[in-house]
């Protein structure tokens, strides 16, 4: 298994000359079987999105987007996917099912006018929208087990990802003060590569707590207690600089346990970047 970074920011876009190594894209990450292979399961839809098809150039995606929860940091890349906005496109799009509307639904409401121009059939190609659950599932040939985690404004997961290679967690938006459940704890147990919400320093804790996020020492300690073979700290502030960054990963790294997600870096599980 393959992960490509393809938006590493949290809340908001990030351009300007400060951030251009580490990127200003907003959480997307794709997965793809190995090095060789077209990433067929893309988690998260942020503005990150479309970094995905120049990668897929000249093909149209025929794919599986899973999607942690709506923040608009999380879904605005899907109008603007080009190789996805196509006729020869496939894309099934996973959301976290939540007040009983259907997965177009969900969708809907952030894509709509006047909110967007256009709705979700104004997508071409074959997309299907699916509310789902905590249970588990099969997507692209890789086994997918949502699961529940503490956030605010909005029912949110992670997902665990797994194949013969190894297993990843992803979970962008997290506030592991607000309480990590036997069901989270177990779905990110033991993971080769735990990707995981670092937004906020221990000095930004009230910030970290009001807007339902994590500081960089929590996912440190969570990656600790779930026994995470390693960590890949994302969704940084939008006002992370690169200076603040690499001060971040030289102070957080742990000797290449934790890793600074940046915009193109890839991990290959089991073997490592
Ligand atoms: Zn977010
Ligand atoms: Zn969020």
């Amino acid at each position: 298994m393959r992960l490509t970074f393809l938006g590493v920011r949290g809340s908001t876009p990030a351009p300007g000359a400060e951030f251009v190594r580490y990127g200003g894209h907003t959480s997307c990450v794709a997965v793809s079987t190995d090095s060789a292979s077209e990433p067929q399961l893309i988690l998260d839809a942020g503005t990150g999105l479309r970094m995905l098809t120049p990668l897929l150039a000249p093909n149209a995606f025929t794919g599986s987007i899973l999607i942690s929860h709506l923040h608009w940091d999380h879904v605005q890349g899907i109008p603007f996917f080009a190789a996805g906005d196509r006729p020869d496109a496939r894309a099934d799009v996973f959301v976290p099912a939540d007040g009983g509307l259907n997965g177009r639904d969900l969708v809907a409401r952030f894509m709509s006018p006047p909110s967007f121009p256009i709705t979700p059939e104004g997508l071409k190609g074959d997309w299907s929208f699916t509310a789902v659950e905590t249970e588990a599932f099969t997507a692209e040939g890789f086994g997918v087990l949502p699961f529940e985690v503490s956030h605010k404004g909005g029912r949110t997961y992670g997902y665990r990802v797994s194949d013969a290679s190894g297993s990843i967690a992803y979970v962008p938006d997290h506030a592991p003060a607000a309480g990590v459940d036997a069901a989270a704890r177990e779905a990110m147990h033991g993971v080769d590569v735990l990707v995981h919400d670092a937004q906020f320093l221990d000095h930004e804790r009230p910030r970290a707590v009001d807007y339902g996020h994590a500081t960089i020492d929590e996912a440190l300690a969570l990656a600790d207690e779930v026994h995470a073979r390693s960590l890949v700290l994302f969704h940084h502030g939008p006002a992370r600089t690169d200076i603040a960054l690499d001060e971040i990963s030289a102070e957080f790294g742990r000797d290449g346990f934790a890793v600074t997600a940046h915009e193109g870096m890839t991990i290959d599980v089991g073997g490592r970047r």
